[in-house]
């Protein structure tokens, strides 16, 4: 397997260098230079697959080679092991839950996978591997968690002082092991700086093995493919064509569902839900890609004004307007919209939650069938746990939820944090004395 750059296609690197590198010097995104169709045996054959066998085929076609049969059946057993189930709303949409790994979002996934990955290509290197993230919050938290515990790996998570929610704080804080979070009394682009400068301090990158864990990594985008495959073989087999909704900040799960389809799975329609950081929609609806600053919502994992995979989706697509208009429909609500649209979910389908992000996907799939007026399968992906947003939701549904347990545990744990300022000097100086 081979990658190119977006912005050079002559250019290629290997899956090592692309996971290790994160970006291409050249600011493009790292791209498989072919993703393959899977074979017709194994598309009939889905419903007897599981999860695990989904993304072994999937990645087997993909690396071609690259990584040995049984090394790729561990690494995918170690990061895939909790299920992405479906939820009948009606028969008209299906809820795929992507919530159920330890950070209870689907970040989960590529977190956990890139983490295998590494430490996959760092076996047998005497030096270990020092991971460094700042953190707004929500990342850190599934990439701390990715990689607890993984042999050969450290992780450096930094994050802004009194800047992440209490709980997001928590999931930094309380893992211990190979994992140590620095409290940065600053603000996330100090935190952000500060990891920057170290990747270009000569001194530190010749002594101390340095990565980053970047969401634009490929190999956090990969096993988000696995899922829809996992999704389509639970739905019912009548016919149906099968439309995917995703609620989408940066567009990483959209791509990825780009991936799927590319390989073979038989999706009729891709739905980008947005909230009002519209770039994506606005793009389907003129042709032109305008970026502009976020504002803040209540599906603020989506707070999003320059999609960091609009790059990626435009490679596949070619390069044009019209190709990206026919596979992708997009729509845009505010947050009242979405507010409505959590609160009818709960009384129209038996009291489920969903959370901010599911919800502004119910009212883009909600606004595509109303159009399409034919017979389909809608799929949202519920991208996070509603207790991950529990004020909003509580106050929102007027009623207490339940927060999984996984969750609720850590309010009891000790917090442990390095507490640095924002001077580049004093986390060098941490970074040499610790590792
Ligand atoms: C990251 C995130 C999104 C956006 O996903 P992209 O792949 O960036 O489009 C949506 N919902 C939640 C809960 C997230 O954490």
């Amino acid at each position: 397997m081979r990658l190119y750059s977006t912005k050079s296609k002559e250019n290629f690197v290997s899956l090592e260098e692309a996971v290790f590198k994160g970006l291409p010097d050249d600011n493009g995104l790292y791209m498989p230079e072919a993703i393959p169709q899977l074979p017709d045996a194994f598309l009939k054959s889905l419903k007897g697959q599981s999860f695990q066998d989904i993304g072994f085929e999937i990645c087997r076609h993909l690396f071609q080679g690259v990584i040995p049969d049984s090394d790729l059946r561990s690494i995918i057993g170690n990061a895939i092991n909790f299920p992405a189930p479906i939820v009948r709303l009606d028969d008209e949409t299906y809820v795929l839950e992507l919530f159920h790994g330890p950070s209870l979002a689907f970040k989960d996934f590529g977190a956990r996978f890139m983490a295998q990955l590494m430490s996959y290509f760092n076996r047998g290197n005497g030096r270990e591997l020092v991971i460094l993230v700042a953190t707004s919050g929500d990342t850190g938290g599934a990439v701390a968690a990715g990689f607890y515990k993984t042999p050969g790996i450290k992780v450096v998570v930094l994050y802004p002082s009194d800047k992440v929610s209490h709980l997001q704080e928590k999931q930094l804080t309380t893992l211990g092991e190979n994992i140590t979070a620095i409290e940065v009394d600053g603000t996330f682009d100090d935190c952000q700086a500060l990891v920057k400068q170290a990747f270009l301090d000569r001194d530190l990158t010749m002594n101390i093995r340095l990565s980053s864990a970047n969401s634009i990594n490929i190999a956090r985008l990969i096993p988000q493919s696995f899922y829809y495959f996992e999704a389509y073989k639970q739905l019912p087999d009548d016919g149906r064509p099968v439309v995917f909704c995703v609620p989408s900040g940066n567009f990483g799960n959209l791509t990825a569902g780009l991936f799927a389809k590319k390989m073979g799975l038989p999706v009729h329609q891709f739905i980008a839900a947005t909230n009002s950081n519209d770039i994506v929609p606005a793009y389907l609806n003129t042709g032109e890609y305008r970026p502009r600053p976020s504002v803040p919502t209540l599906s603020n994992a989506m707070d999003v004004g320059n999609p960091s995979n609009f790059a990626r989706m435009f490679d596949l697509f070619g390069s044009t307007w019209n190709n990206f208009r026919q596979d992708i429909k997009g729509y845009a609500f505010s947050d009242a919209q979405t507010e409505a649209a959590m609160r009818q979910v709960f009384s129209e389908h038996n009291g489920y939650v969903i959370d901010p992000h599911g919800a502004v996907g119910i009212l883009a799939l909600r606004a595509y069938q109303t159009a399409a007026k034919e017979p389909m399968k809608g799929v949202v992906l519920e991208t996070a746990h509603p207790a991950k947003f529990l004020p909003d939701v509580e106050r929102i549904l007027g009623r207490r939820i339940v927060v999984p347990e996984r969750l609720a545990v850590l309010a009891e744990r000790e917090k442990h944090a390095v507490r640095l300022g924002t001077d580049f000097g004093t986390f060098k100086e941490w970074l040499v004395a610790n590792f």
